[in-house]
């Protein structure tokens, strides 16, 4: 192993354990020489592009063979697959015949393009709905094909969703953030919730100096409390009930309400909602809303600090990194009660579960109110993020799967018991590729 990839696991091992790092070690020993491809629609913005940013070079350190595709489109492709997107979490949406062909035709040009990479890859693992169709161009494939599905399916639009059925049913396996997205399907499906990374830009500890920039970069007062919701500008992140919870609660208590975030290259929709949020706040002189670039990773960070409680109050979620990032600065979180956010925060305990902006308005009231519950919660949160959300589990469960899809999906994997494994599996004798 390189000094630096040693290096980066050691540091990994600090945060979150010798044994996890051990776990990975021993499951990567056995994929050694394995090429595994992530395919994903767009490079920045997102939960998505930000786990791969900080997932490819750990897989890399481990000794593996990692690349990540983004698949390109024209700006038509991107309004189909968010559509997509809206109806897979349950909207009813009107797409005709043509979106899609032109969805359909986006991936077979796609497939042309990534056509050699995708058919040597041993493990093929592909992001949401926006590739999925590659497997029906991609012939000869020599590898196991995963998707990976981010978002909230468990009430889809049935439309959209036994369009995209048709594909995914050629995958040798599903994996879902949590068991209720899981559908009816003919192979193995695995629930293996997303992370985030300590050490990005965006997690990574700050000095007073760096924090405190944020508020002079946007103009906010320090001395005065402040609640913030990071996400880009769309309708299920419900920026419009934030502004509403806010206003409500701001008779009681005086905060400033920032809400930031950007947009993503495969979501088209973010001008408009960012529009009509700057419009809601208009005239309403303690909230804020901020366009931010998709680099902001320190703004975001310094934000997410200097809050003194972070709200995300989607209406549907397949996991909001958002969330487990507030909460691993050690921030009680109050989140809707929807989808992944109803996993990462524990209600009373590191936060508080709302359905509704007067719900929400109620919960800043208290934890503005109770500077030690603040505190309790937060410091909760952290250990919570600690113990279950960090990239580190996150590439130990994707390693165990691709074994896993191996071997037939047995119940239990089993490793042989060496030194440096504190997971003593057994038996599988030499590597498996
Ligand atoms: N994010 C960002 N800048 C923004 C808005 C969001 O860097 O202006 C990041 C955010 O910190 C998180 C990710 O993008 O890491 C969003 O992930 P999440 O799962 O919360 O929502 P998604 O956008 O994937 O629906």
């Amino acid at each position: 192993m390189s000094e630096k990839a040693e290096e980066l696991l050691e540091r990994y091992a600090q945060v979150a354990g010798s044994e996890i790092i051990h776990q990975m070690q021993a499951l990567a020993g056995r994929l050694r020489g394995a090429h595994i491809v992530h395919v994903n629609s767009t490079a920045y913005g997102g939960g998505v592009a930000e786990i791969l940013h900080s997932m490819v070079p750990l897989m890399q350190a481990l000794g593996l063979e990692v690349s990540w595709e983004v698949i390109e489109g024209p700006p038509e492709f991107f309004e189909v697959t968010k559509s997509f997107h809206h109806a897979l979490q349950g909207h009813r949406v009107s797409l005709t015949e043509e979106h899609f062909q032109i969805y359909e035709e986006n991936n077979r040009r796609e497939a042309e393009r990534l056509e050699k990479k995708l058919r040597e890859a041993d493990f093929v693992i592909i992001h949401d709905p926006q590739p999925a169709y590659l497997i029906k161009y991609v012939s000869q494939r020599k590898g196991y094909w995963i998707w990976r599905c981010h978002i909230d399916l468990s009430r889809p639009f049935y439309p959209v969703w036994r369009f995209l059925e048709k594909v995914v049913v050629s995958y040798q396996a599903s994996i879902f953030s949590i068991p209720e997205f899981s559908q009816p399907l003919p192979h193995p499906q695995f629930v293996i919730p997303p992370s985030i990374d300590p050490f990005s830009e965006k997690n990574r500890e700050l000095s007073p100096e760096e924090i405190f920039e944020v508020y002079r970069e946007l103009g906010l007062d320090a001395s005065q409390p402040m609640v913030v919701q990071i996400s880009r500008f769309d309708p299920f992140k419900d920026p419009l009930g934030v502004i509403r919870a806010a206003e409500l609660a701001q008779k009681f208590v005086s905060f400033q309400m920032v809400l930031a975030g950007g947009g993503a290259a495969d979501d088209p929709e973010g001008d408009r909602v960012y529009q009509e949020v700057v419009q809601a706040a208009r005239g309403k002189p303690n909230i804020y809303v901020f366009k931010l670039p998709p680099t902001a990773h320190r703004t975001v960070n310094a934000l997410q600090r200097a809050a003194d409680l972070v709200i995300q109050k989607s209406l549907r979620e397949g996991f909001g990194l958002t969330v487990t990032e507030a909460m691993w600065k050690g921030k009680p979180v109050i989140g809707g009660a929807t989808g992944g956010i109803r996993v990462q925060v524990v209600n009373h305990h590191t936060g508080f579960l709302v359905n509704t902006p007067e719900g929400a308005a109620l919960r800043i009231r208290y934890l503005l109110f109770y500077e030690s519950k603040r505190r309790e919660m937060g410091h909760k949160a952290r250990e919570f993020v600690r113990q279950n959300f960090l990239i580190t589990r996150h590439v130990r469960d994707y390693l165990a799967l691709m074994l896993s899809v191996c071997m037939g999906s047995p119940d239990r994997l089993e490793l042989e018991a060496g030194e440096a494994c504190a997971w003593p599996f057994g038996g599988l004798g030499a590597p498996l590729l």
